[in-house]
């Protein structure tokens, strides 16, 4: 698979692909940034061979983004796990070592491991819940991979190897990757962002046009978590934990209907997914564009949900986080 996506690579431009609203479902490439070369968007479509089961709704496609750095190349493969997850194997074929974000299970990552006869070096967990850490138990026995997760769950994380905080740099395979804690889903959670290559792992913090429920965090911390996300540059990629898309954009065109942005990417949204396409990855500036839990300030997002006009943006959150779980 990485194989056979990596020749095809090689014979896309020396572009990062970046979604607009107005463009949709057109592709556009565009050079971005200094010395990072992109070829991403590439749908490999196939039957996944993974998927058992008939509530495995997501298997139609796999998705592959290539990086390509001038030293090195960091291949990001989407693995649907269980109903509606997504885990994302990291390949750096400089060197051949392999990650995995959010395992739900071991065995998709396995077989998608044994495909192209590779092993696992390390395991990076965005929070505790066993729908991202489902399969860390399993994988580390098999292949002797280190975890990596939140400093502050590591006693609800299994297998933690190493705990990191919010600010610290780690790196994979010669990619930096800085840590960003993003509370509100949960209390430890954490987002991976990978400078380098413009690309962020947002868990259940953020997902496409939507935002991860507040289990265990306040509207406060949740609304910082996502500002700190959307300080990132426009066209920095986003990969979350989840194939909610297609719902996401139902309420988020029920409150905001005149949004013309999201009117388009609603449609493209639909789209992809009467084809068992993947939605993911998005965005920052889509999201900014589209997302209602990023729009607080929206005067028809506001009046649909009786948001008063003076209310603050934590409460304009709270409000559109209420209605979203009432739904
Ligand atoms: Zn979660």
């Amino acid at each position: 698979m990485f194989a056979k996506a990596s020749s095809a690579m090689a014979y896309l431009p020396c572009t990062r692909v970046r979604r607009e609203p107005s463009l949709w479902p057109r592709m556009r490439q565009q050079c971005s940034r200094k010395c990072v070369l992109f070829g991403c968007g590439t749908f490999l479509s196939r039957q996944l061979k993974t998927l058992r089961g008939g509530n495995r709704s997501l298997g139609m496609a796999q998705f592959l983004c290539s990086m390509v750095n001038m030293a090195s190349t960091l291949q990001i493969e989407l693995v649907p796990c269980l109903k509606d997850n997504y885990a994302y194997l990291l390949h750096d074929v400089g060197t051949g070592t392999v990650g995995v974000v959010d395992p739900s299970e071991a065995v998709p990552i396995i077989d998608a491991l044994n495909r192209t006869n590779r092993n696992l070096t390390y395991i990076l967990n965005t929070h505790h819940h066993h729908d991202h850490t489902g399969g860390n138990t399993e994988l580390k026995a098999r292949y002797g991979a280190k975890v990596i997760g939140s400093g502050t769950d590591m006693d609800r994380i299994p297998g933690i190897d190493v705990a990191l905080d919010d600010g610290d740099t780690w790196m994979f395979a010669g990619h930096e990757v800085l840590v960003m804690e993003t509370p509100g889903h949960t209390r430890g959670h954490i987002s991976y962002y990978f400078p380098g290559s413009g690309t962020i792992f947002t868990g259940d913090t953020l997902f496409s046009l939507s935002c991860g429920k507040l289990f265990e965090g306040t509207p406060e911390q949740m609304l910082s978590s996502l500002r700190k996300i959307m300080s990132l540059a426009d066209d920095t990629i986003i990969y979350c934990g989840h194939e909610y898309t297609l719902s996401n954009s139902k309420f988020a065109l029920s409150i905001e209907p005149k949004n013309e942005a999201l009117q388009s990417y609603a449609t493209n949204v639909a789209h992809l997914r009467s084809k068992g396409l993947p939605t993911v990855p998005t965005t920052v500036k889509t999201e900014k564009l589209c997302n209602p839990f990023l729009r607080t300030s929206s005067l028809e997002i506001r009046q649909a949900l009786n948001i008063s006009p003076t209310a603050n943006d934590v409460e304009a959150l709270a409000a559109i986080r209420k209605a979203k779980d009432d739904w």
